[in-house]
């Protein structure tokens, strides 16, 4: 049994619940999803961690009242190999945690670097990261938050495993400072790297979750029980 921690502070958190079981049903495996919502609930009973792409500033505000995001930081401190999966907001607050902890991934990141809102964009990348294959699955329809927030309906037929490509759905998406980076890059996007993994921290500026393609949920889900 896993037990995943799903940082509850803002945006796409209900995406990432259901790709986490999808994907926990695709290897096979038993998992909790503990969502998080307040610094005491982060424990060392967690096995791995999702920090959810949003508005990382409004993350930040968010944490403020229940000290949620000291004590994720201090979590990934205290449990330097056990897995965390930071997609967009998220890959920010690994770049960029506050003044008492030093980045949790090496690499520059500069918000919104590729425009506003409206210049949101999807483009098909190349993934260069071992992850487990997964059984076929139906999708799974989680319960449901009142605003009924669902995967966007991206046709992942399009795109091609073996090839390793993977669909990139940006939305006012960081980019991580090219020449800064001192970690393993694994997505790209062209010549552009758009995901890194620093030991067990995989930061992506794109949204894994808003698709039907399940890939670096079993990675991290699998990663957890390696690493456990
Ligand atoms: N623009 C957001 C930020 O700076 C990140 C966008 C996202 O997570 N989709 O926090």
């Amino acid at each position: 049994m896993v037990r995943v921690g799903l940082a509850m502070l803002q945006g796409a958190r209900y995406e990432h619940a259901e790709a986490l079981r999808a994907a926990s049903q695709q290897l096979g495996l038993e998992i909790e999803i503990v969502h998080l919502k307040m610094g005491k609930e982060v424990n060392s009973s967690i096995d791995c961690l999702v920090l959810p792409g949003g508005e990382s500033t409004a993350m930040r505000k968010a944490s403020e009242s229940e000290s949620l995001l000291e004590s994720v930081f201090g979590w990934m401190k205290a449990h330097p190999r056990r897995p965390v999966l930071g997609t967009c907001a998220g890959a920010i607050l690994l770049a960029q945690p506050h003044s008492n902890y030093q980045p949790f991934i090496r690499t520059g990141i500069s918000r919104n670097a590729w425009g506003r809102q409206r210049d949101s964009f999807e483009a098909l990348l190349e993934v260069d990261l071992e992850i487990p294959s997964g059984a076929e699955v139906d999708s799974i329809v989680d319960t449901r938050n009142q605003f009924n927030h669902q995967p966007l309906p991206v046709d992942v037929l399009h795109t091609d495993v073996e090839r390793h490509q993977f669909h990139g759905v940006f939305i006012r998406a960081p980019r991580f400072e090219q020449s800064t980076i001192e970690c393993l890059p694994v997505a790209h996007l062209g010549d552009e790297t758009v995901g890194v993994l620093d030991g067990s921290k995989l930061a992506l500026t794109f949204h894994p979750e808003l698709t039907g393609d399940y890939r670096f949920h079993r990675w991290l889900l699998h990663r957890a029980t390696v690493e456990s």
